[in-house]
């Protein structure tokens, strides 16, 4: 699933962008839209020599009106938060400045590997003023011109040389899912009734058997499933490991690992304001979301009650409509067989790509059925629109005016983008973009 990520940093003007651009090519660099998050994040996908990774623009990052050091410094702590390797860009024209020095600071508290690249060197002779940055302490410079392309190279290789190694990000087929939800909701019991069977072969990590956190297992159609963290499902007691904060926490790790989130609910004692908290974080993860409602022979069932608990759940998560439920028993193994299938769909969808071709026409459509809004006589246009990534599936609305889209007319065209591609089980990001 995930690929490594790069990010750039540095302080302004040293060629952030420029170089983003080289690397990220004609790939659109996408402006990621966090609901209440006021920082943009410019993501692309790229690659280097057969090796895939994500690069961030952390010069994308705009803080508004924050004192220019406390910008740098965001920036950087984004960088440290997200990115497997960090490229620091400094401008080989003037030499180190008290901004280069204040981000190096807080990058040496990363435990990332950083490389050091000394931007502005655009031919030979201005080779001699890299040296000057051996003394920001991160080894060796590399001297690059992000305008003519040079140097480059040898940055890239150093980058994808300095990828986890653990990461097998490549051949990485397995789909990666885990469980979470509150405090005996089922979690160990639903683990280890799906990998307790025959159903499931389990593979043996030869020296992982004490800590494994991920468990792997195949299937008799013969997928390929990791269950994140099911050591801390698994190996409980201690009594900290059960409060709030700490499932919270685990549950965050443990969905930031996984391709698919199956949230799980206890049919017996309903939803809790916990559920909630762990539910809209898988959303905001951007992760596929399957809701296993638990526990359901513990219900006296008549002819509505499963109808009856999905409107009542659906009611309580509207934003997760998007993700399927299904009703099982850890108790009696009810349904549980299905659940690999569904993991494996779900996971599909969040790995979707769709033609732009065909996406234009739904576009177009809908349009065409449902016209664009208009603020004080401004008609929001919309040009073109293109998927730029996957996991989860994310769109760029290419328009005349971002601040024309109405939050109900970009759901409308989520619901036509769901209407004609299968998306069941995934969230899907659409980002307005200003043609330029
Ligand atoms: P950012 O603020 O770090 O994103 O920097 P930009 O990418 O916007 O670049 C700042 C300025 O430096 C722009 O005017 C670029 O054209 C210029 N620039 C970027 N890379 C190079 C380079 O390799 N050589 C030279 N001479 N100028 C560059
Ligand atoms: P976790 O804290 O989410 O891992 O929950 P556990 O798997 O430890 O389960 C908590 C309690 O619920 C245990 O006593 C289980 O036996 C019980 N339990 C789990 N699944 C079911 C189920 O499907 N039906 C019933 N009746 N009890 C269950």
């Amino acid at each position: 699933m995930a690929k490594p990520v790069v990010a750039i940093v540095g302080r302004p003007n040293v060629g952030k962008s420029t170089i983003f651009n080289r690397i990220a090519g004609d790939r659109i660099s996408i402006v990621e839209d966090t609901p209440g998050v006021t920082r943009d994040r410019i993501y692309a996908n790229s690659e280097w020599m057969g090796t895939q990774f994500s690069l961030i623009d952390t010069g994308g990052i705009d803080i508004g009106d924050e004192p220019f050091l406390k910008q740098i410094s965001e920036q950087a702590e984004v960088a440290i938060d997200e990115a497997d390797v960090i490229v620091f860009l400094v401008s080989g024209r003037g030499g180190v400045t008290d901004a280069d020095e204040h981000v190096a600071r807080i990058l040496y508290k990363s435990n990332k590997p950083v490389i050091l690249a000394v931007n502005k060197v655009d031919n030979p002779e201005m080779r001699v003023g890299i040296y000057d940055f051996y003394a920001l302490g991160f080894g060796d410079p590399f001297p690059i011109s992000g305008s003519h392309g040079i140097g480059l190279g040898d940055l890239l290789d150093a980058v994808v040389k300095a990828f986890p190694e653990s990461a097998n990000y490549e051949e990485d087929k397995t789909i990666r899912f885990s469980l979470i939800g509150r405090p005996n909701v089922g979690k160990s019991s639903i683990v280890n009734a799906l990998l307790g069977t025959d159903r499931v072969i389990v593979s043996d990590i030869a020296g992982t058997t004490r800590d494994a956190v991920d468990t792997p297992f195949t299937t008799p159609d013969g997928d390929e499933f990791t269950m994140v963290d099911t050591a801390g499902i698994r190996k409980r007691g201690k009594v900290y490991e059960n409060t709030e904060r700490y499932s919270v926490m685990r549950a965050m790790k443990a969905i930031d690992n996984s391709d698919v989130v199956l949230f799980i609910i206890n049919a017996e004692e309903g939803i809790r304001e916990q559920d909630k908290k762990v539910a809209g974080y898988a959303h905001q993860a951007g992760r596929g979301i399957v809701i296993v409602v638990n526990k359901w022979d513990t219900i006296k069932k008549d002819n509505h009650s499963l109808h009856d608990f999905e409107v009542h759940v659906r009611e309580e998560f509207q934003y997760l409509a998007y993700a399927p439920m299904i009703f099982v028993s850890a108790k009696t193994g009810q349904r549980l067989e299905k659940l690999p299938e569904l993991i494996k769909k779900v996971a599909t969808n969040h790995a979707k790509r769709v033609q732009s071709a065909t996406l234009n026409d739904v576009i177009v459509d809908a349009v065409a059925m449902n016209p664009t809004p208009t603020i004080n006589q401004r008609r929001l246009r919309i040009y073109y629109t293109t998927q730029v990534a996957i996991q989860p599936p994310t769109f760029v609305v290419f328009v005349n005016d971002p601040e024309l889209m109405h939050f109900s007319y970009e759901r409308f065209l989520e619901n036509q983008i769901r209407a004609h591609f299968d998306f069941s089980g995934t969230p899907i990001r659409i980002i307005e973009r200003k043609r330029k």
